[in-house]
């Protein structure tokens, strides 16, 4: 864990869903979602194998009919069968009441269940059926994630205050009493399943919508109004680099602002691209905040006209490869490698300063310096390396470095 951070968290209950704390302080958990058919067993098990292993903390199956309902008890002895105990989050739509009551095996082998107040049932059924989910919860002992979203948000209430807005002295934007509606929803849900019986330290809060300024909105109106554990998630935020940047900027600027106690990058995957990618932007996420650290990080200058070789990005690119490659054994013989900082720089100007704040940093001759390459560890020049051989020489510097640093003598004795 990176300690320098100023960031004060919002205080919220602590929920423990199978031994992962989320809320009350615990570092700020990374969740997913498969998007297999859940009642395809091998296939979801193959990929929540995936997801645990590329470090997702909690992932969520879509349980929507009895198939699915039927297979996830099958899908969790597969994965106590390899050790993998990472929790299950079941999302229920509509007739969630009525496959957790009709497959016991269901519930008791989730973890959590997702609540959609919007989704939950239709009319006079409506609080009925999400009385029953909240009593298989407490039944089963499980805790819930009233999930809002402004997709299926409910539309009663929505009518009402709208309704109310109309003849108010000074009516909100429309915008405004949608964002309204969407956090009463989620308080008003998570009270209801209070009464019902269920303890706030059981419940996680989430309302989510795509746009980014409403979500700081809404997320900022949850924190002030409740100490529920809040789940963090820009809805459908899309493909590509808008999808990142937008659950970057949405998510960061509240985890900046403390608040946040899990979250997850809702990323369309390019067709037969990874599902990988949304538990990578969110340890990214974490890491640049200075709120956890996942990998060690590689810093590269840009390059510019004093950079016309790419010599000094493909040794950026094979180091974090290096990097990337190692750290699943690294993770396990040298704890503590995951806060290593390493640069690559393309110049003089700015590369050997640069290096110095690393742990380990190296500055590649520009167009028209001398052939050598500096090497800074812990902030000294330590070795010059020229020739055709400085990728293999700084590999194995890097290597010297996390061993000496990290490895079990070193670790005892710190
Ligand atoms: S360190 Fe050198 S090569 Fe890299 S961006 Fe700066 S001036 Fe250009």
């Amino acid at each position: 864990m990176v300690a320098i951070s100023d960031i004060k968290r919002h205080k919220t209950h602590a929920v423990k869903i199978r031994g992962v704390s989320v809320g009350g302080g615990s570092p700020v958990a990374v969740q997913s979602m498969t998007n297999t058919d859940t009642a395809d067993i091998q296939a979801s098990f193959l990929q929540i194998k995936e997801l645990f292993t590329a470090g997702s903390e909690l992932v969520r199956i879509t349980v929507n009919n009895d198939e699915a309902a039927k297979s996830v008890s099958k899908i969790r002895e597969l994965l106590d069968k390899e050790g993998i105990s990472v929790p299950l989050v079941g999302c229920f739509h509509y007739n969630g009441h009525k496959l957790l009551t009709d497959y016991p095996e269901l519930a008791g082998s989730l973890d959590k269940y997702r609540i959609n107040p919007g989704n939950v049932g239709f009319g006079g059924k409506r609080d009925k059926q999400f009385e029953i989910m909240v009593e298989k919860a407490i039944e089963y002992n499980k805790p819930v994630r009233i999930g809002v979203n402004w997709g299926s948000l409910d539309q009663a209430l929505l009518t009402g205050l709208m309704d109310d807005n109309a003849n108010a002295l000074n009516p909100l934007s429309a915008d405004e009493v949608m964002r309204e509606a969407l956090v009463q929803s989620a308080i008003t849900s998570a009270q209801k399943a209070e009464d019902i019986g269920l303890a706030p330290n059981q419940i996680i809060l989430s309302a989510k919508v795509s746009r980014v300024q409403d979500l700081i909105a809404v997320y900022r109106e949850l924190a002030r109004r409740s100490d529920y554990a809040l789940h963090l998630g820009l809805t459908e935020a899309g493909m590509g680099s808008k999808g990142i940047v937008a659950t970057a900027l949405a998510e960061g600027l509240l985890l900046q602002e403390g608040i946040g106690d899990t979250i997850r990058a809702s990323l369309t995957p390019e067709p037969g691209g990874s599902r990988l990618q949304e538990v990578k932007v969110c340890q990214e996420i974490l890491q640049a905040l200075g709120l956890r650290s996942f990998a060690p990080e590689v810093s590269a200058c840009p390059g510019c006209g004093r950079t016309t070789s790419t010599t000094f990005q493909e040794l950026a690119q094979d180091i974090q490869a290096y990097l990337d490659r190692q750290m699943p054994l690294w993770k396990e013989q040298y704890p503590g490698t995951e806060r290593l900082k390493v640069a690559v720089m393309g110049c003089i100007v700015n590369g050997p300063g640069e290096s110095k704040h690393a742990d380990i940093g190296i500055s590649l001759p520009g167009t028209g310096e001398t052939p050598v390459a500096p090497v800074f560890v812990d902030g000294k020049k330590a070795h010059t390396l020229r020739g055709d051989k400085i990728a293999e020489e700084f590999q194995g510097i890097v290597e010297d470095y996390v061993e000496n640093r990290f490895g079990s003598q070193q670790n005892k004795a710190a």
